[in-house]
């Protein structure tokens, strides 16, 4: 006799199950993208013990017609799609049509449902697949769905559970997840009868940010607005201070459905790379709206995992709307008190302070309105470099919501403001031979004179490599250097590479060169240990895919090259450097990442100094 057998229902479902149901969260997320699929306005869960012992989730949705309470939990029943080629153009969050069977096949799951159009509404009981009661009752419109004993009849998948803190806490970051990219949709999480998150639904990503992140994060993002025709992309990209050491703060949506993508993963990364340093990845949500077709979601069970037609294309826009976003807004980072200290102080409004004479009100040939900034003529003032000690000026107090405005309204991004602020700043001095102080209104402003210079540095080797011409300088007396075989093949291989660098050499002899010209504008004099560190970091990093590590060669040359620490600078050097800080595109984080200036308000020391409480 044959030893195959068809598998009855209730097995396939269980099996099922073991796809997409892996713990209390992978539940919870099917319940609520069912809740979301049905139109819901608002949503609430509730889980006792993680999840682990009950799992609550209501909705005000569409709710199910009597006849197809039952069928719901049939394997591959579903409303949402009707053939195989409605999955090309599939814009629900569920289709499978199995998750209702695969979380009823391994748990007990009470469901009762009612639709606007009906008096009265239906329940039906199920315990590991099995239905057990159907029958009509009152309730409200919508659906809400209870599981209790979740993997009661699967042992091995309940020894897999983890502690119930544990799982509350994935539960808490998929609602977390989800509310982020729904933000029409009210969500309201509690976990053993506490509140652990409530958005308000009020179709506003910012409210969401702020209810689950805090004030902290939902001050400190940049708007995200990009659309190239085929892509749309909008949301939120964090500014470098709230940079985190692991990818837990990245949510991205395609057309609303959080998914999980490496190319758009490193698409961020590579926008923010001279941004952050080496290990900490931004803050970031981002809605991508494309054409479904253009997009599998249907590579995994789970409907996390995406694929993309053209997933060079997807980079490319993700990159450029990041980038774009960092470009225009980011500024000097304002220090502020430390959090804990703040908790010390009785919180007042947030306040800035905006001179009236920078901005000037335009209106166009076409009678249009708008805000201009201008920037004031520096004066050399008596006491220019003397201390200064002033008393309070009567200047024109700003609350966080006309700032807000402000910000939005006046034509200049906070990075072009910065631009002027680092040209315009009074110079008052240089401390530790590291950093430049200087004063604009009420802003202190610190600048770490490496970190400035070597952003300048950087920017300029690369705009000169992109254009093919290198900062070059031929040497008086060309100098001869011994090689290894290896580094004289490389050189010789790679002579191109190394002369957009700024090097050029000749061969002479058996593996050694003659060095005849190195890039010009180097702090250090000692081109032969420049020219060898080039060469040993090209060596050592190899030629990848995409050819030789060209950006980090030229940080490695900027860092070089830039004015060390603990250097004193005389004024018309830091003028010089100053200006040509003001120049460069990102004068803000030298080119690891870490930051060229920061700044400390007026406001924040009087803050510290409890003259304000
Ligand atoms: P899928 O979502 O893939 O269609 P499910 O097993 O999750 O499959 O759900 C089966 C069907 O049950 C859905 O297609 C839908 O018609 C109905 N349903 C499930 N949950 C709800 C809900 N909260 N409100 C209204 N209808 C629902
Ligand atoms: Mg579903």
């Amino acid at each position: 006799m044959g030893s195959i057998i068809i598998l009855d229902e209730n097995t396939a479902n269980k099996i099922a199950a073991g796809e997409v149901i892996e713990r209390p969260a992978s539940v919870i997320k099917e319940l609520v993208e069912n809740s979301i699929d049905a139109g819901s306005g608002s949503i609430s869960i509730e889980i006792k013990n993680g999840g682990i012992s009950y799992i609550k989730v209501s909705d005000n949705g569409c709710g199910m017609a009597a006849d197809d309470v039952e069928i719901a939990f049939e394997r591959h029943s579903t409303s949402k799609i009707r053939n195989a080629d409605d999955l090309d153009t599939i814009s629900s969050m569920g289709f499978r049509g199995e998750a209702l069977a695969s979380i009823a096949a391994v748990s007990s799951v009470q469901l009762v449902t009612r639709t606007p159009g009906s008096n009265q509404g239906n329940r039906i009981d199920v315990t590991g697949g099995r239905v057990m009661d159907v029958k009509p009752t009152g309730c409200p419109t919508g659906t809400t769905v209870k599981i209790k004993d979740l993997f009661f009849n699967t042992p091995a998948r309940f020894k897999f559970l983890k502690k119930d803190a544990t799982e509350a806490g994935y539960v808490s970051d998929i609602i977390s997840r989800i509310a982020l990219g729904n933000p029409h949709i009210s969500f309201k999480l509690t976990a053993n009868g506490a509140g652990v998150l409530h958005t308000p639904g009020n179709s506003d990503q910012l409210s969401a940010i702020f209810s689950i992140y805090g004030k902290e994060v939902s001050k400190a993002v940049n708007v995200v607005a990009y659309d190239d025709g085929r892509l749309k992309i909008t949301g939120f990209a964090g500014r470098p201070e709230i940079a985190r050491s692991s990818r837990t703060y990245q949510s991205v949506y395609i057309n609303r459905r959080f998914i999980k993508s490496k190319t758009i993963s490193s698409a961020i990364d590579e926008a923010y790379n001279t941004y952050l340093m080496k290990n900490k990845h931004a803050f970031v949500v981002l809605n991508i709206e494309l054409n479904p077709v253009l997009v599998d979601v249907n590579v995994h069970p789970s409907k996390m995992e995406v694929k993309f037609s053209n997933e060079q294309d997807v980079f490319k826009a993700v990159y450029n709307a990041i980038s774009n976003s960092l470009q225009q807004q980011s500024g000097i980072r304002t220090i502020q008190p430390e959090a804990k200290e703040r908790s010390l102080f009785k919180m007042t409004p947030e306040m800035k302070t905006v001179k009236t004479d920078y901005t000037q009100t335009v209106i166009d040939a076409a009678g249009k309105k708008s805000e201009t900034f201008i920037p004031r003529v520096r004066e050399p003032e008596p006491n220019e470099y003397g201390p200064e000690i002033k008393c309070n000026t009567p200047e024109l107090q700003v609350h966080s919501e006309q700032e807000a405005q402000y910000m939005t309204e006046a034509s200049d991004t906070p990075s072009q403001h910065d631009k002027i602020l680092l040209r315009e700043a009074r110079i008052i001095g240089q401390v530790f031979s590291t950093y430049i102080l200087l004063q604009q209104e009420d802003e202190l402003i610190l600048v770490d004179q490496h970190a400035a210079h070597e952003r300048i540095m950087y920017e300029e080797l690369k705009a000169r490599f992109e254009k093919n011409e290198p900062m070059s300088q031929f040497m008086i007396s060309p100098l001869s250097v011994e090689l290894t075989y290896q580094e004289f093949e490389f050189l010789q291989e790679h002579s191109m590479f190394f002369g957009r660098l700024g090097f050029q050499y000749d061969g002479f002899g058996t593996n050694s060169i003659i060095l005849r010209a190195v890039p010009t504008g180097r702090e250090t004099d000692n081109v032969r240990e420049l020219f060898l560190e080039v060469l040993d970091f090209l060596l050592k990093s190899g030629r990848s895919k995409s050819g030789m590590p060209a950006d980090e060669t030229l940080y490695m040359m900027a860092c070089k090259a830039a004015v060390k620490a603990n250097r004193a600078l005389e004024e018309p050097e830091v003028r010089t450097l100053l200006d040509r800080l003001s120049e460069v595109e990102n004068p803000y984080t030298c080119p690891h990442g870490r930051p060229s200036a920061i700044k400390l308000r007026k406001y924040d020391l009087e803050k510290m100094f409890k003259r304000i409480v």
